[in-house]
């Protein structure tokens, strides 16, 4: 217990963590903050639609609820801008399932519905950015980093940020998703068993979202992630707007902050990323067969 108390507390982050993560963040790209400088044709971090998309080693960052598809949106967006989606959620759970020695302390906190301590993410994140860098990576989507302002604020002290995008969606529709999300433990697929259909409120429009369900080769290896159940996924909720609605604010104010409402599923709401992202897909649309 007094170990996974150590790893709630919001810990000093100490000063090699941070160097590491400056030293890998240094070698991950240069070139989009270079670009947006030089180029006219780039308001929020937003691509010129005839530039290779591919040639530009963005750095940004996807907020957003548990639930709104920071994965599905992220990882569609570095397919076709050639960076890595990197998603600390992930990161976390891939030690957890190692024999390593914060897994079991790890899972206590996860399927509690907090978030780890800041120096451990920081240290999950430089480890995969190291092992990227090793492989020639450049630039990258973080998707669940930042998640709290202290975060954003080392984060800032290491690198320069592109674009900050905020996926929104009304919060019934989250908890929905999250209950429906499946995923396919031989490909490592998101799929979603829901069938979403909420009315619009105050005059606002409706959504509707149908299943993503996963092709016969993988119903039989679905399984439901430990933290999404209704329990967890409201205290994650409450703790995303304690800790992370904030980034909101301090990323505003750096004129850095894309604020984009989902207006249903992947088939209308993945041409309009793009458009409010100035990207122009013809030639360079990669195809996608599943997502959360
Ligand atoms: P969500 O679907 O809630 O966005 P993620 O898959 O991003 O979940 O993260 C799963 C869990 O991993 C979080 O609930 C939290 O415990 C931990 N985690 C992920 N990223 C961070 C972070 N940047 N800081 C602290 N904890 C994190």
């Amino acid at each position: 217990m007094a170990a996974m108390n150590r790893l709630l507390k919001p810990s000093p982050i100490s000063s090699s963590a941070v160097a590491s993560l400056r030293r890998c963040l240094s070698t991950a790209t240069a070139s989009e903050s270079d670009a947006r400088l030089k180029s006219p044709s780039y308001s929020h971090g937003s691509l010129h639609p005839r530039a290779d998309p591919k040639g530009r080693n963005v750095q940004w960052v996807f907020l957003g609820c548990p639930g709104v598809g920071k994965g599905t949106y992220g990882s569609r967006l570095c397919a076709l801008l050639g960076v890595p989606h990197i998603a600390t959620g992930d990161l976390v759970r891939e030690e957890l399932s190692s024999s390593g020695p914060l897994s079991h302390q790890l899972a206590e906190i996860v399927n509690q519905g907090k978030l780890v301590s800041d120096e451990i993410i920081i240290s999950l994140l430089s480890k995969r950015l190291e092992s990227g860098e090793a492989k020639g990576e450049s630039g990258f989507i973080l998707d669940g980093f930042p998640r709290t302002i202290r975060q954003a604020e080392i984060l800032d002290e290491v690198t320069d940020i592109g674009l900050v995008v905020n996926l929104k969606l009304p919060e019934s529709v989250l908890v929905e998703k999250c209950l429906g999300r499946r995923i396919c433990s031989e490909c490592g697929k998101n799929f979603n068993v829901a069938s979403i259909n909420v009315k619009g409120e105050n005059g606002g429009p409706g959504i509707s979202m149908a299943p993503l369900l996963p092709p016969p080769q993988c119903v039989s290896k679905l399984f439901t992630r430990s933290d999404d159940t209704e329990a967890v996924v409201k205290e994650r909720l409450r703790v995303y707007y304690e800790k992370s609605q904030p980034l909101e604010e301090y990323y505003r104010n750096q004129g850095k902050l894309l604020e984009f409402d989902l207006p249903g599923g992947i088939p209308e709401s993945w041409p309009r990323l793009l458009e409010a992202l100035n990207l122009d897909l013809d030639g360079h649309e990669e195809k996608h067969s599943a997502a959360a």
